[in-house]
């Protein structure tokens, strides 16, 4: 199934979770057999030389943990605050509004292993910056972010390559 009929089971709602906010619902996506399936196949093909996938609670599960399943290899869950049942390594991230974090398990990752990050989307990048962060002082090498989705007039992707990390998607939806 190729990328650009991919797009059109991805699901856009107005205002969500706020005004203003045009919300990419991947709930259709995964709903549909053949296009998650294929969804997984791109996102492995371009995965690259990753030892681990770490994915992001909660649609980077989704995603991360069918990819690696589907290539043998560790998931590695970035995690909501308090939900890890061991002494976790945090980050602090802002958003537009407050701040948020983000908690591994240290104990996950390998000294030098090389992590590729997968989320659903990618916004303005301040998610995915967090999580590399986290990994990369975990002791990770982060290889790659992989996403279903860029928003690319929000700038994350380049955000992310400004930091030295590869940033790809699958698909692109031009505006906010
Ligand atoms: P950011 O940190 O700005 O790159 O935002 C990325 C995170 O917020 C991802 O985990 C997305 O799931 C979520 N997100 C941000 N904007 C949207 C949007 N327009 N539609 C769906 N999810 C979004």
């Amino acid at each position: 199934m190729a990328p650009e009929t991919l797009k059109t089971l991805i699901r856009c709602v107005p205002d969500f979770p706020r005004p203003g906010i045009l919300f990419r619902d991947i709930t259709t996506l995964i709903g549909h057999g053949e296009g998650f399936a294929a969804s997984v196949g791109l996102l492995a093909a371009r995965l690259g030389p990753a030892q681990a996938i770490a994915g992001i609670e909660a649609r980077g599960f989704i995603f991360g943990a069918a990819v690696a399943a589907r290539c043998g290899l560790p998931f590695i869950p970035v995690r909501k605050p308090g939900k890890l049942p061991v002494p976790a390594l945090a980050i602090d991230y802002a958003l537009e509004y407050g701040t948020d974090t983000l908690e591994i398990d240290p104990g996950a990752i390998a000294a030098g292993q090389r992590v590729a990050i997968i989320d659903d989307l990618i916004a303005t990048g301040g998610t995915a910056l967090a999580a590399a962060k986290l990994l990369s002082q975990a002791g990770a090498t982060v290889t790659k972010a992989l996403f279903m989705i860029d928003l690319p007039d929000l700038g994350g992707a380049d955000r992310l390559r400004a930091a030295a990390i590869p940033a790809e998607a699958i698909l692109e939806f031009a505006g906010h």
